[in-house]
């Protein structure tokens, strides 16, 4: 059983996990209550790695072979708790139960619909990857050094089972998989060499035990060389080979269970294109107004494409210095929570405040520049922290002035509304209030992305920037990007479209950089679905909004919207939209 992860969003694992409380009564609620605890204690064994990942120790030594014997005890459990979810009615439950019980029920489908359908397990060569794991039991800090390796010993003690169960499942994989497969396992081969050798040599374990834990690590050693052997001699040069485009049939269906949103992926990709016409519309219109002012006596280009690009060069200027990039978003904090309150947007808590970190070494050079590390529903009291790294040392001069136009001064502001205030962080502290172990697990991802860029707009709405071109015509720029990651994640996996013409779109009419758009191609081709997501969210966000506008007149509050729209934690838009509308 696969379970996914909040694109995007380091939520720092709670370090240990309770499950909800059950409430005193006997209703239906109580009832619901104790099966919510029962599943996620027997969800923690049926996925160790999950579990760990998630702060759950309990199973850290613990390794599933991925065979069909496993999967079918999956299915078996998924069948088993679809029945009693089966004996709830909807009704009957508060709204945030009802929220957390169609999660459980979607979320126990997905799972049998990736095995049984998508087949992601016969065509993913790096869905297999004892390194990755193993790395992650390694470095955490949660037991002492040698508890840590006492669970790894018995954890890869099934190594050579654990790979000869991957070649097993592999059927026509895709070549883009195959190749990632090779990577990541090549990287996972760093896990086990002389860090880990180290560490077990100065550790506190009997000799015995520290010999049999060196045998193991031989072993794994070779059946991971074996796996990479396998696939570099046998599956890369020989095929055959699958298409990493999964077609119209599973890309309908993996939307449906990812985003559970209330449009379809055929209405998403309609509404991206038809939004990428306004975005550039109001680019065009706003790169003639400012192209005076920047490039003065200058004749303006008569391709609207080349004029937005002229324009955009220009503001791009203007940007932090190389050495000040961190103390750059550090000064934006306050101006954002102040413009909050002024504006009446949200209340926010002051008790729960957000610390600006340089993002810790350990963190580093995953390619996002800045993220949020959040405590888990039962670590409350621990810090939030927005991570932002400073430009690494060894960057050429070349390097470092891309990245900070890139990120100037108008996109920086809007970077920050994204993830710190009132994008990721706030409606963090907001889920936090009304803690749900089932949100926090499965928390819709769509909806988590979506606030984050509906804030940016509405913040501007609102007068953010002073309403002026510059900063409008850099969220243009900004929003394009994540209305284009629907277009093109559509357009790939259901459409066929061709690389070179992905790559001509992003930056032709997405204004991206060579290195950027390419790298979004081979992300594109290893996942779906996933970068719909932002823009889903975004546009479900916005047109609750308007519905609701309408429906309620000059009743209508902004900062009401807000705040109800955000106190049923990270739960999918169709769903606090139904609950909302209802009201
Ligand atoms: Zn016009
Ligand atoms: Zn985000």
């Amino acid at each position: 059983m696969k379970l996914r992860y909040l694109p995007l969003l380091a939520l720092a694992a709670a370090s240990c996990s309770h499950a909800d409380k059950p409430a005193a009564a006997t209703g239906p609620d109580a009832r619901f209550d104790a099966v919510k605890n029962q599943f996620i204690e027997a969800l923690w064994r049926q996925n160790p790695d999950y579990a760990s990942s998630q702060g759950y120790h309990n199973y850290d030594s613990l390794l599933l072979i991925p065979n069909a014997a496993q999967r079918q005890n999956d299915d078996a459990f998924a069948r088993k708790y679809l029945a009693t979810l089966g004996g709830f009615g909807l009704d009957s439950l508060s709204p945030n139960n009802q929220i957390d019980l169609r999660l459980l029920r979607n979320e126990l489908r997905a799972e049998r619909w990736y095995t049984d359908t998508l087949k992601t397990w016969q065509w993913n060569p790096a869905g297999y990857n004892l390194g990755a794991s193993v790395g992650d039991l390694l470095n955490g800090r949660h037991f002492p050094l040698a508890r840590r390796l006492r669970n790894i010993s018995d954890k890869i003690s099934h190594a050579a089972e654990f790979y000869a169960a991957a070649r097993a499942n592999l059927r026509t994989p895709t070549q883009e998989h195959t190749r990632l497969g090779i990577k990541q396992n090549e990287g996972g081969m760093a896990v086990f060499g002389a860090a880990l050798a180290d560490s077990v040599r100065k550790s506190s374990l009997s000799a015995a035990e520290k010999k049999t834990l060196t045998d193991r690590i031989a072993a794994t050693r070779t059946a991971v060389q074996d796996y990479l052997g396998f696939l570099k001699t046998e599956v890369l040069p020989k095929g055959p080979f699958r298409s990493f485009r999964i077609g119209k049939e599973l890309f309908d269906a993996k939307f449906a269970y990812e985003i559970q949103s209330h449009f379809t992926a055929a209405e998403i990709y309609q509404q991206a294109l038809q939004h990428k016409a306004v975005l550039l519309h109001d680019m065009g219109h706003r790169a003639a107004r400012l192209f005076p002012k920047y490039l003065p006596g200058q004749p303006a280009p008569a391709d609207t494409l080349a004029l937005i690009t002229a324009v955009i060069n220009q503001l791009t200027l203007k940007h932090a210095p190389r050495d000040g990039f961190v103390d750059a978003v550090k000064r934006q904090i306050p101006t954002l929570i102040a413009f909050v309150n002024e504006h009446k947007l949200l209340t926010q808590d002051p008790t729960k405040p957000l610390v600006v970190r340089e993002t810790p070494l350990y963190m580093r050079g995953s390619g996002a520049g800045a993220s949020v590390s959040a405590p888990g529903p039962y670590d409350k009291g621990a810090n939030t922290y927005y991570n932002v790294e400073p430009l690494p040392a060894d960057w050429t001069p070349a390097q470092a002035e891309s990245y900070l136009r890139e990120y100037n001064d108008y996109t920086l502001q809007i970077l920050n509304i994204h993830e710190a205030i009132p994008g990721h962080y706030t409606q963090l502290v907001y889920a936090n209030r009304s803690p749900s172990l089932v949100k926090s697990i499965f928390g819709n991802g769509a909806m988590v992305e979506g606030w984050a860029v509906y804030a940016e707009r509405m913040m501007l709405e609102n007068g953010y920037g002073h309403n002026s071109d510059e900063m409008w015509l850099l969220w243009d720029k900004w929003n394009m990007r994540s209305t284009l990651n629907a277009v093109i994640d559509h357009a790939i996996q259901v459409d066929n479209m061709s690389q070179s013409d992905v790559v001509t779109m992003l930056r032709r009419e997405g204004f991206q950089e060579k290195a950027e758009a390419e790298g979004k191609w081979l992300r594109a081709t290893l996942s779906q679905v996933q970068l719909s997501s932002y823009f889903t969210g975004y546009s479900e966000i916005y047109a609750l909004r308007e519905e609701l506008k309408q429906k309620e007149g000059k009743e209508f509050n902004l900062k009401a919207f807000h705040e109800n729209f955000l106190s049923y934690g990270s739960a999918p838009v169709k769903y606090i939209r139904e609950l909302l509308l209802r009201k």
